[in-house]
C-alpha cells in the first residue's frame, strides 16, 4: 500500500473544497481500498464523504425516485418505496455482492465501481485501463467474462454493476455537484464506451461530487425485475444478466424498458428489443421474438461466444417473467 493522507468532511462544501485540491472521495471504500491495496489506485489523498447528508430515498413530483448518493446499497433495497415502485432496482441490489458489502456500499460507489478484469487487477499485466497505451491482455488472453458489445481493440471488460443495469433501463439520471455548480447527466451518457481511451470511464468533472440519482416516472401499473445469470447462485458477477420494466394496458404493451449486464462495457439498454415490444399483446412468441435482437451487433472473443446465446434466453427469460403471457 502506498502511503496516502485522509481527511473527513461534515458538509458538502468542504467535499467541494478538497476535491477542488484533488482529493479523491471515498465512502463505503468496497472497490478504492481493495484496488489501493493491490497498488491498482495510488490516490494522493482520501477525502471520506460518508457523514455527507446525501442518505435520503424521496418521491418526486411525478412519481419518479431519487436516491441520495450514500443511501447504503442494503437500505436502498430494503427501501418500501424502492420495493414498491421500482422491484427491478431492489432486485438488481439484493443479487449484488454479498450482505456485509451491500450494508457498506454506497449507491453512487456501486455505479462508479471499476472493472473486475483480472488483468486489470494484476499489475504485471498489460492494461489500457490501468496504464493507458500499454495494450490489453484480455484480447489474447482469458476472456470469458468478457465483453462482446461495445467492445473496442483497446479494452473488452464488462462493467459489473448490476443496479446500473436496471438504472440503464429505466432511462435514470445522475445528478452531480461540482466547481461549476450543479448538472444532471442522463444515465446513458454517464458510464463510458471504453473506445481509446478506456481509462476514462465517467462522465465526471474534476471536483465533481455525485449527490443523486434520479429514476423518472412512469405510467403506472409498471411491473419490473432483473435476472441474473452467473456461475453460482451468491457473491458471483454476472455472465448475463436483463432488467425488464413493462406497462401493459387494455392487453398491449405500452411501455418497454430493457437492458443486459455482464455483456456489455457499460450496462447495454436493448432499443431494438423494446420497439419489438411495443404496441403488441404479451405473447411467447413475441417474448423469443424480441429477445432474438438482443445481442445485435455482438463481437463475441475467443471463450465467450457462449454469452451470445445465453443472453438472447436471458432476455426472453425475463420478458416472461415480468410480461406474462397472454
Ligand atoms: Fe485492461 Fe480492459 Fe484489457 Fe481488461 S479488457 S486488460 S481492463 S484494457
Amino acid at each position: 500500500m502506498h502511503p496516502f493522507s485522509y481527511t473527513k468532511v461534515s458538509d458538502v462544501a468542504g467535499a467541494l473544497a478538497a476535491g477542488r485540491r484533488g482529493g479523491r472521495y471515498i465512502a463505503g471504500g468496497t472497490t478504492l481500498v481493495d484496488l489501493m491495496r493491490e497498488s491498482v489506485e495510488r490516490p494522493a489523498t482520501l477525502v471520506d464523504i460518508s457523514a455527507l447528508p446525501l442518505r435520503e430515498i424521496t418521491t418526486t413530483a411525478g412519481g419518479g425516485l431519487r436516491i441520495g448518493a450514500l443511501v447504503r446499497m442494503a437500505d436502498a433495497a430494503a427501501h418500501p418505496k424502492v420495493r414498491a415502485t421500482f422491484p427491478v432496482v431492489a432486485q438488481a441490489l439484493e443479487m449484488s455482492a454479498s450482505p456485509q458489502l451491500r450494508n457498506m456500499a454506497t449507491m453512487a460507489g456501486n455505479i462508479m465501481q471499476r472493472t473486475r478484469c483480472t488483468y486489470f487487477r494484476d499489475v504485471t499485466a498489460r492494461c489500457n485501463k490501468r496504464q493507458p497505451g500499454s495494450g490489453c491482455a484480455a484480447q489474447s488472453g482469458y476472456n470469458r467474462t468478457h465483453a462482446i458489445l461495445g467492445t473496442s481493440d483497446h479494452c473488452v471488460a464488462t462493467h459489473p454493476s448490476d443496479v446500473a443495469v436496471a438504472f440503464a433501463a429505466l432511462e435514470a439520471s445522475v445528478h452531480l455537484l461540482g466547481p461549476d455548480g450543479r448538472r444532471s447527466v442522463a444515465f446513458a451518457d454517464f458510464l463510458l464506451p471504453p473506445g481509446s481511451t478506456p481509462h476514462r470511464e465517467q462522465a465526471v468533472r474534476p471536483g465533481e461530487l455525485i449527490t443523486a440519482l434520479e429514476i423518472p416516472s412512469f405510467p403506472r401499473p409498471l411491473r419490473s425485475g432483473y435476472l441474473k445469470v452467473r456461475d453460482r447462485q451468491s457473491y458471483a458477477f454476472a455472465l448475463t444478466s436483463a432488467a425488464v420494466a413493462l406497462h401493459v394496458r387494455g392487453g398491449v404493451i405500452r411501455e418497454a424498458k430493457v437492458a443486459a449486464g455482464g455483456v456489455g462495457t457499460v450496462p447495454w439498454k436493448l432499443p431494438a428489443v423494446e420497439r419489438r415490444l411495443i404496441g403488441e399483446r404479451p405473447s411467447e412468441a413475441l417474448w423469443a421474438e424480441a429477445a432474438e435482437q438482443a445481442a445485435d451487433g455482438a463481437r463475441p472473443l475467443r471463450h465467450n461466444g457462449f454469452k451470445v446465446e445465453l443472453l438472447k434466453r436471458t432476455v426472453e427469460r425475463q420478458l416472461r417473467i415480468v410480461g406474462g403471457a397472454a
